[in-house]
């Protein structure tokens, strides 16, 4: 056996490297794409994380004082450091979730690091107060706060949530994903070299069925900002309930792409296509229900189906690769258990399917997967199904078209193509989702990101990302 290419037994814990209090084995951490282990953590117990929330808790008196300014030259500190760093971290995320590296370092690194930059300035934002007659109104940091993310983007989910909490002056205990935890220990690895105060910033390596509840509830953490599935994000809602504590939850979706007739079919179909099957489908807010009009059915039939063949799938390490394999063997196996099932329920295969050819057998691959004739009470156009697949739909017309949009329990992302700006912006209005995206539009983090429904509470990114770090308080002047 190999020997793994990272080593981290200890947790981050006020400014150490600290062996963790449980007996428990620690974690083995696979290489999606060769099954191989490429990285083993500490696997942390509830004693760990009582210790670093009491860190986070001390140093809270302190960091919540300093200047914006002060806290603006920190994350600017951290950037640059999380730059010098680029191929570490390209490096990490593409070894344990199975990007592949040259896709990662643009979508996974460059993009979170220039994001993280844009919370240095939002932090004169925490600090000016507004005046309404004879009353002030200050925005003070809500406190200490657990920030638990998933595997998918791993270093743009823990930007998302450490850069506003650090402008807001909040202190932190984050909690990454068991099969990808090494971003978050190489930040831990910056922010010890730059000096950030201790405490400030902790990592605890473990399971979230282990843990998670516990960091959730404890009573001296003031928010947890959580992002993953809409089962997790229900228990940590419930753990953190009866100490009323403030909690994000940024959860699952299903989200629908109105085509409609007189839009230009080749660009809009290709630009669903490539949203869904970009990161191996790994992408909450993955455009994975296409409503296309009954009318032009075969024409973009015939797109679809030349575009998703265009991908390679492959190694993550080969430059050529458009497509890695899923997260885990575990993922393509819940993948291919969905396929199975539309084909079950009569959802025609387009393109994909069930067969892997015999040189990705080894790794958690997944053909990207096109479904035709496919009806919105299906159980592969109603679940998420977090892989390379998408589900097409026909509709009759474009009233049709917004009623089997919202006939779902999320309320994620949207997207609508049609024929000009103003006709999609007309069909945006009635969709009950956080975003759509007009003709072709790309993610962007000067967009709050957040779901409706199911899809969580509370937004991400920009100032009202920031907000969510926030307390309003009132001082009632004379
Ligand atoms: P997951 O819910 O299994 O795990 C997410 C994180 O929660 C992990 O760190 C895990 O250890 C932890 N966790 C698990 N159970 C917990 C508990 N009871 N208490 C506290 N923490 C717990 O999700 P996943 O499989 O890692 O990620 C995929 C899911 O994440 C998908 O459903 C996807 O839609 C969602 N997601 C949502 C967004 C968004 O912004 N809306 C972004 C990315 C992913």
């Amino acid at each position: 056996m190999q020997t793994p290419v990272y080593s981290y037994p200890q947790l981050f814990i006020n400014g150490q490297w600290l062996s963790s209090a449980s007996a428990q084995p620690h974690i083995d951490v696979i290489n999606p794409a060769n099954g191989q282990i490429v990285a083993t953590t500490a696997n942390a117990n509830q004693q760990d994380v009582d210790r670093a929330i009491s860190a986070a808790k001390s140093a809270f008196a302190h960091w919540s004082v300093t200047t914006a300014e002060q806290r603006k030259q920190w994350i600017l500190a951290i950037a640059d450091e999380m730059q010098n760093r680029f191929s570490d971290l390209t490096r990490a995320i593409s070894l344990t979730m199975g990007c592949p590296y040259e896709i990662s370092k643009d979508a996974q690194v460059q993009s979170a690091i220039d994001a993280f930059r844009e919370f240095a300035d939002l932090a004169h934002v925490a600090e000016a107060a507004e005046t309404v007659g004879n009353v002030i109104q200050n925005h003070l940091a809500v406190g200490v706060c657990v920030l638990i993310n998933p595997w998918n983007y791993p270093l743009s989910q823990l930007v998302g949530k450490l850069g506003p909490a650090l402008a807001a002056g909040c202190t932190v205990v984050v909690k990454p994903s068991e099969q990808t935890p090494i971003q978050d220990l190489i930040i831990a690895e910056i922010i010890e070299k730059i000096g950030l105060p201790a405490g400030v910033f902790n990592v605890i390596t473990g399971y979230g069925a282990d843990i998670g509840s516990h960091l959730c509830a404890h009573p001296d953490v003031d928010m947890v900002s959580f992002t993953g599935s809409t089962a997790a994000g229900v228990k940590v809602a419930q753990a953190a309930a009866p100490s009323v504590k403030r909690v994000c939850q940024e959860l699952g979706g299903k989200s629908p792409y109105i085509i409609t007739e007189d839009a230009n079919l080749e660009a809009a179909v290709r630009y669903g296509v490539e949203d869904v099957m970009f990161n191996s489908g790994q992408t909450c807010s993955a455009l994975t229900r296409m409503l296309v009009p009954k009318s032009q059915y075969q024409q973009i039939l015939d797109i679809a189906k030349r575009v998703c063949e265009e991908n390679i799938v492959g190694d993550p390490a080969d430059p050529k690769t458009t497509m890695g394999p899923l997260s885990s063997k575990r993922q393509q196996q819940r993948v291919l258990e969905y396929i199975q099932t539309g084909i079950d329920e009569g959802a025609r295969l387009l393109t994909g399917g069930l067969e892997l050819p015999e040189e990705l057998q080894q790794g958690a691959y997944v053909m990207p997967t096109i479904f035709t004739d496919v009806s919105n009470d299906m159980t592969i156009a109603r679940e998420e199904i977090f892989g390379p697949v998408l589900c097409i739909i026909p509709y009759t017309d474009e009233e049709e078209a917004i009623k089997i949009a919202n006939d779902t329990i999320y309320g994620l992302s949207s997207s609508v193509y049609a024929k000009d700006p103003q006709s999609a912006l007309a069909l945006a209005r009635q969709i009950r989702a956080g975003q759509c995206f007009i003709q072709g539009a790309y993610f962007t983090t000067k967009a709050p990101f957040g779901g409706f429904k199911q899809s969580g509470n509370g937004r991400e990114w920009g100032l009202e990302g920031l907000k969510e770090f926030l307390e309003l308080q009132a001082i009632i002047m004379p």
